[in-house]
């Protein structure tokens, strides 16, 4: 057995590396959340395994579990069952599984959360106004607590500009995330006038809104796509028409969007916004349509890392106001993994997936034992 393959959340917990969202997000380096902007490799300090052991050991025999968390939360590691492997190494071989991390993850981060497609806003440039950098010390300290615990001491006073500034800046998955009571708390202390959804949109600046919709949708419909393609679904950005799922990500956006978008944008001056849009979204197409080869060689490895390297600059001058997340940091060593395993055809999640929707068909009196 060598490369454990599954979901990020799968990984983490059993490989003993801590949360893709706590401070030590990779499995790979030591950059921590607060670095995650950090493009520079050289800076990125490499985990070793010997460290790991190290660290993983000193959890196991920890006498409390006080202790152990002592551990955790200074190295981001837990012990593992798979450390009795003498020859397995979690810095190594913990899989990125490329259609967890391209299409559900870094088109879907591109398409959903910088673009925020949505079929019922106006088409905007993607900027955003300028976010104030710094809030008063209380106000952020009940907004602190509140976020923590849903509960008071007082949103409706001190909180408010918090939850304001939270409204116009952060990204729908992030609000998506907060707990019932935090939500019922901002809806409490949001001024209606502040909150209508046009001037929401508005606000945000959305790039695929309802005309640029439109006009996929009309080139998708004059599309025909070979047998074996998996068709995108026919309303994108439409909220009855669901989720998608990894193979509608992948025709949607490594074949829809280049060529609804290039229709579009691609004419006009180099130096446009949509076009800079355009030239760096294509850069994370080009990245993907390489790390998905069916072959793997040393200059196709150097062409992704070129690739994707692009592509996070470009998002990081672009959309200042993004952080980069824990998928896009670990698309940076992807390169890595495919000089070690090979093409990902071999080592990615979609059979395993497959087998997992077998399953769950399989009917059952919902008993367990
Ligand atoms: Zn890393």
């Amino acid at each position: 057995m060598l490369p454990l393959i599954c979901d990020l959340p799968a990984a983490r917990r059993v490989s003993g590396h801590g949360s893709h969202s706590s401070t030590y997000l990779c499995s790979e380096c030591y950059i921590t959340l607060k670095d995650i902007n950090n493009l520079d490799r050289d800076k990125w300090p490499p985990r070793n395994l010997c460290d790991h052991h190290k660290f993983a050991d000193m959890w196991k025999n920890a006498a409390t579990k006080a202790e152990q968390d002592r551990i955790f939360s200074t190295h981001g590691i837990r012990w593992s069952e798979l450390l009795r492997l003498p020859y397995w190494d979690p810095t190594k071989h913990v899989i990125i599984d490329a259609m967890h991390c391209f299409y559900l993850r870094l088109f879907f981060r591109h398409v959903r959360e910088i673009w925020g497609m949505d079929v019922t806003v106006a088409d905007g440039d993607g900027s955003k106004p300028p976010v104030p950098t710094s809030l008063e010390k209380d106000v952020m300290e009940n907004a602190d607590h509140i976020l923590r615990n849903g509960t008071q001491p007082g949103p409706e006073a001190a909180a408010k500009p918090f939850f304001n500034n939270m409204y116009k800046t952060a990204s729908d998955s992030k609000v998506k995330r907060l707990r019932k009571a935090v939500l019922v708390a901002f809806c409490a202390v949001l001024q209606p006038e502040e909150a209508p959804v046009n001037k929401r949109s508005a606000t945000l600046k959305k790039v695929l809104g309802k005309q640029t919709l439109a006009a996929i949708r009309d080139d998708m419909t004059k599309l025909g796509l070979p047998s074996w393609a998996t068709r995108a679904p026919r309303h994108p950005g439409e909220v009855k028409w669901g989720n998608f799922k990894a193979d509608e990500w992948r025709s949607f956006c490594t074949v829809n969007l280049p060529i609804t978008l290039t229709r579009l944008w691609g004419s006009k001056p180099r130096d446009d916004r949509h076009h800079q849009m355009l030239l760096n979204y294509m850069e994370l197409v080009a990245a993907v349509k390489i790390a998905n080869s069916r072959t793997i060689t040393e200059d196709k490895i150097a062409l992704y890392d070129k690739h994707m390297l692009a592509y996070l600059k470009g998002i990081r001058e672009l959309y200042p106001f993004v952080d980069l997340s824990p998928y896009q940091h670990l698309s940076m060593h992807f390169s890595a993994q495919l000089r070690r395993f090979g093409p990902t055809h071999s080592w990615r999640c979609y059979a395993f997936e497959r087998y997992n929707g077998i399953i769950q068909k399989i009917a059952t009196n919902d008993t367990l034992g």
